[in-house]
C-alpha cells in the first residue's frame, strides 16, 4: 500500500470481544459462509450482514481472519474454524487438541486466540468423533462443561453413524447435558445425508430437541435445520466444505485420475448442486437453465465449465447470492410452523420440477442421466411439519 505510512490512513486498532460476550444473541438466525482460508480474504458483496457471516477454516484461518479484520476492514459475523477434526481423532482422556507447538497450553488458550484474531464466538478444537466413540463423545461433555465462558460454541464433529436409529438418542442425551451451544460437523465421504435413509429426519430430531445447535460445513441442510430451529448454520463455499472426511481417509473424488475440478453450481429451481462439467453436457443442445440472481443477471447456468479462477468466484458468488435469497426469504416467516411449511413448500415445489425439466432437455423419466432428486431434499419436501 503507498499510504502504508500515513498515519490517518492507519487501519483501526482491533477491537475484540471478551469471553463475557454471549455466542447465542451474535450466531441467532445466520447462516455463515464456510470459507477456505487459502483464498484471499475479501468479504463477498453477496452476503448479508444481518444474516450471514464468514467461517474462516484450514491452515492459515486465524492469520486470514486477522487481515480480514484489520486489512480489509470486514466488521461482520466471524468464526475461525482450526479444523482440529481433521488431523486428530477425539479420545476419552483427550477429546480437544491441544495447539501443537505450545508445552502447556490450555483450550481456554486457543478459544482466547481466535477472540483475540478477531472471531465473534470461540470454537473448541474438538478432535474427530467416529462412531459409537461413546467415551470420546462424553469426553467431549466433560471438558466442555469446565469451560467457564459465554462465548464459546463446542464444536461436535461427528461421524454420521452418529445420527442412525441406534444412536441418536444417546447423542441428544450428550447434546442437552453440554452447557455451551453446540455446532455439528457431519463426517463421511460424500454426502453425509445421503447415508441412509433416515439420517435427514434425525438430524432435524437432534436440532428440534436440543436448544443452541449449530450446524457447520454442510449445504443446505443448513436451512432445514434453521427452519426447524437450529441457532446457527454454515454452508461450505465448495464440495469440499460442505462435508468432513476422517482424519486417516483421504477425500474420494468422483471421478478418476487428477486435472482441473470444477465447481458445483446450485440450481435455483431444483435446489440440487450439479458439477459444471455435467451442466455443460445437459445443456448442450438445449436452451440452458438461467438465473435472476446478481451474479447471472438472467445468464445461462451452463457457463462454468472452465477452470480459471474467475469463473470459479463467478460460480461461488451465483451459489451464495441464491442460497443468501433464500435466507432471506425465510428470515420473513415467523419462527416455527409457519417458517416449517414455507421450506417444506419450496422443497417440494422443487421436487416436482424435475420431471418438467429433465423432458425439457430431452431425458427420459428413468433416464439415469437427467436431474435426480437428492433423497435429503425428498425428505426435506415429505416429512411432517411438526408444530
Ligand atoms: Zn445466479
Amino acid at each position: 500500500m503507498s499510504n502504508a505510512h500515513d498515519p490517518r490512513r492507519r487501519p483501526p486498532a482491533l477491537k475484540t470481544l471478551d469471553h463475557t460476550v454471549a455466542a447465542v444473541p451474535l450466531l441467532q438466525g445466520r447462516v455463515l459462509l464456510h470459507e477456505h482460508a487459502r483464498n484471499i480474504p475479501r468479504p463477498r458483496l453477496t452476503l448479508d450482514d444481518e444474516l450471514s457471516g464468514v467461517v474462516l477454516t484450514g491452515a492459515n484461518a486465524d492469520a486470514r481472519a486477522f487481515q480480514l479484520r484489520t486489512a480489509v476492514g470486514y466488521e461482520g459475523t466471524l468464526l475461525i474454524d482450526s479444523a482440529a477434526y481433521s488431523t486428530y481423532t477425539a479420545t476419552a482422556e483427550e477429546p480437544f487438541m491441544a495447539p501443537p507447538d505450545e508445552l502447556f497450553a490450555t483450550v481456554d488458550d486457543s478459544l482466547n486466540f481466535q477472540k483475540a484474531r478477531g472471531a465473534t464466538a470461540a470454537l473448541t478444537p474438538t478432535g474427530y468423533i467416529p462412531p459409537a466413540s461413546s467415551r470420546a463423545l462424553k469426553a467431549v461433555m466433560r471438558d466442555a462443561n469446565r469451560i467457564e465462558r459465554a462465548d464459546t460454541l463446542v464444536s461436535l464433529p461427528i461421524d454420521v453413524a452418529w445420527l442412525n436409529r441406534e444412536n441418536i438418542g444417546q447423542l441428544i442425551a450428550v447434546c442437552a447435558k453440554i452447557r455451551h451451544p453446540k455446532a455439528v460437523i457431519l463426517f463421511r465421504q460424500f454426502d453425509p445425508l445421503e447415508q441412509a435413509k433416515d439420517v435427514p429426519a434425525n438430524l432435524r430430531r437432534l436440532f428440534t430437541e436440543v436448544e443452541h445447535m449449530a450446524l457447520l460445513r454442510t449445504d443446505l441442510a443448513a436451512l432445514d435445520v434453521l427452519a426447524h430451529g437450529a441457532l446457527c448454520a454454515g454452508i461450505g463455499v465448495q464440495s469440499s466444505l460442505r462435508h468432513a472426511i476422517p482424519p486417516d481417509e483421504k477425500a474420494q473424488i468422483g471421478k478418476r485420475g487428477g486435472g482441473p475440478t470444477y465447481p458445483h453450481v446450485l440450481m435455483p429451481q431444483l435446489m440440487c448442486f450439479k458439477g459444471a462439467e455435467s451442466l455443460s453436457n445437459l445443456y448442450a443442445n438445449v436452451d440452458p437453465a438461467t438465473c435472476d440472481c446478481e451474479e447471472c443477471d438472467g445468464r445461462g447456468l451452463d457457463r462454468f465449465f472452465l477452470p480459471d479462477g474467475d469463473t470459479r468466484r463467478e460460480a461461488d458468488n451465483h451459489t451464495i447470492a441464491t442460497w443468501s435469497g433464500w435466507v432471506s426469504e425465510m428470515a420473513s416467516y415467523r419462527a416455527g410452523t409457519e417458517r416449517k411449511t414455507w421450506w417444506r413448500n419450496k422443497c417440494t415445489a422443487a421436487v416436482d420440477r424435475y420431471a418438467l425439466e429433465n423432458q425439457r432437455i430431452g431425458q427420459g423419466a428413468s433416464s439415469r442421466s437427467g436431474f435426480q432428486v437428492p433423497p435429503p431434499l425428498k425428505a426435506w419436501a415429505t416429512l411432517p411439519v411438526a408444530p
